[in-house]
């Protein structure tokens, strides 16, 4: 018997910046939270080697995210942007303060596109984070963080907590081991990255960026319509990891088609 205690995060996602978890999962979260499901995002960082806009704006673009995929909370950290490191014992620390808090059921790390060296780093961070928060023993501090005014206010923490998966948000080139129909939720995602105008649009004078590249999006969307193909779904978001799933009952509905 593990996980008791728990108070209201059914999925985390943990990721460096303001805008990866839209990018990579923007489509789920908002299913998942339309479904009743309380959905939190941790950002790690203040994003604050961002080439354009500040911390603080962009913060602001993610409550609008926030707001828009109904998320049950959003907190953000302030972990050194660039340089996330998996063996770093504050940093580990932080995050294993932060899943005593809010308990989730499941973790999930949104770590594409992996060139950026906080994306290769967070997931091996977070698989740190989950299992040094079994571990009683060690009691440290969150620290410095910033919490989303339109969701809810991170609970008093546990002495413990165990997960019961974690995922990553799964690259193009790896097998999914979950696929998530978002083809209803397709709308919702593009808005809550319209939301980060600063991060995806050229027209304010932004320096142009892999990211504000028109073709940045187009390939999202064409991720989206490939792992779709593999669902038998228009549009479909991809985790992996987690292990073998084991499932109650067959799924509903399109176990019949
Ligand atoms: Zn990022």
């Amino acid at each position: 018997m593990i996980n008791t205690e728990a108070v209201g995060c059914d999925l985390l996602v943990v990721s460096p910046h303001t805008d990866d978890a839209e990018i990579g999962l923007g489509g789920t979260l908002h299913r998942l939270a339309s479904r009743g499901r309380r959905v939190w995002v941790a950002d790690l960082t203040r994003g604050e080697l961002a080439t354009n806009a500040t911390p603080d704006e962009r913060w602001a673009e993610a409550a609008v995210a926030s707001e828009i995929l109904g998320l049950a909370g959003r907190v953000q950290l302030e972990l050194p942007d660039g340089f996330i490191a998996p063996d770093d014992r504050d940093q580990t620390g932080r995050v294993v303060a932060l899943l005593r808090r809010l308990r989730p059921r499941w973790v999930v790390t949104a770590p594409d596109p992996v060139r950026h060296p906080d994306h290769v780093a967070t997931p091996l961070l977070v698989r740190r984070a989950v299992f040094m928060a079994r571990l009683q023993g060690w009691q440290p501090e969150l620290g410095a963080h910033h919490l989303w005014a339109g969701g809810a206010a991170l609970p008093a923490p546990a002495a413990r907590w165990e997960v019961e998966a974690r995922f990553a948000v799964c690259p193009d080139d790896s097998a999914p081991t979950l696929l998530f129909d978002i083809s209803e939720h397709w709308e919702a995602k593009t808005r809550a990255l319209a939301a980060y105008a600063s991060q995806f649009g050229r027209d304010a004078g932004q320096t142009p960026t892999t990211i504000n590249d028109p073709a940045f999006l187009a390939r999202i969307e064409r991720r989206a319509r490939t792992w779709g193909r593999r669902a038998g779904v228009p549009l479909a978001e991809a985790l992996c990891g987690g292990g073998a799933t084991v499932l109650d009952d067959l799924p509903d509905a399109r176990w019949g088609a």
